[in-house]
């Protein structure tokens, strides 16, 4: 095995550790924002049944003074049957009393709507104030929890940073750049295990002799898959002691999660 592939491939699955701490990361701010957005919701729910409330209340005033206004007439009209000296003129009076009953009476139908409805429009503003408190509750429970993991994914990409880091230290410059360049092109994956006689990230076929030469212990060469350019590894390869298995087998798990067996 080449000297340089186990640390590219620690570096390799630190490298998906990272993308996917960073992933989580770039969440946090939309979950806040979801957070805040229910609790912004039910706020206005509030703000709309008060509005209802004082629109309600304002009718009914208005409702009110029409009541006033038209037990004012027929108390007026009452008062001039007295003084009307034809026949006709007291009709005419009758008629407008009645008209004036009927007004108060349609009033006084609104005034009573208008009452049911306003103690329906409070019990609202009452309910929605209610779920306010509900909703900040669980908001602020929800928030703490959101911080605490965004804390803990920090911390964990501090850690996977130096990781990172001292695997780089155990590569070539120019080879961190080379593997660098590959990542960047194919989704943060550099490298490629052999899988059967294929690229275990494209699938293509790689020649008999390539996978020969990868299987010698004493191989000092890299290989490239022709068609993905990714750098070729053997993963069996004893070379790769029990220390770094996992970070291997971490390889291994993203390349089949992201490549169709061939
Ligand atoms: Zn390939």
């Amino acid at each position: 095995m080449h000297p340089h592939l186990k640390p590219l491939i620690e570096l390799q699955a630190v490298d998906l550790r990272l993308i996917g701490i960073r992933e989580r990361l770039a969440q946090f701010p939309k979950r806040l924002a979801e957070v805040e957005a229910r609790v912004t919701a039910a706020k206005h729910e509030v703000a709309a049944a008060k509005e209802s409330l004082l629109t309600g209340q304002k009718e009914r005033k208005t409702y009110e003074m029409d009541v006033d206004q038209w037990k004012e007439r027929a108390k007026k009209y009452r008062n001039q049957t007295g003084e009307v000296k034809s026949n006709e003129a007291y009709k005419a009076l009758l008629h407008e009393i009645q008209n004036a009953e009927d007004e108060i009476a349609k009033a006084e139908d609104r005034l009573l709507e208008r009452m049911v409805s306003g103690e329906q429009y409070d019990r609202e503003v009452k309910a929605a104030e209610i779920r306010v408190k509900e909703v900040e509750a669980v908001a602020a429970k929800e928030r703490q929890a959101i911080q605490a993991e965004y804390n803990a994914t920090q911390k964990e990409l501090t850690g996977a940073e130096s990781v990172r880091k001292s695997a780089m230290s155990a590569v070539p410059e120019d080879l961190v750049s080379h593997y660098e360049r590959i990542a960047k092109r194919h989704g943060g994956i550099a490298l490629a295990d052999i899988r059967g006689e294929g690229c275990g990230q494209c699938g293509v076929h790689i020649r008999p002799h390539v996978i020969q030469q990868l299987q010698r212990p004493n191989n000092d060469a890299f290989f490239h898959c022709e068609t993905c350019t990714r750098i070729l590894y053997y993963a069996a390869d004893p070379a790769l002691s029990a220390s770094t298995a996992s970070a291997a087998g971490s390889v291994g798990d993203a390349a089949s999660s992201t490549t169709p067996e061939s």
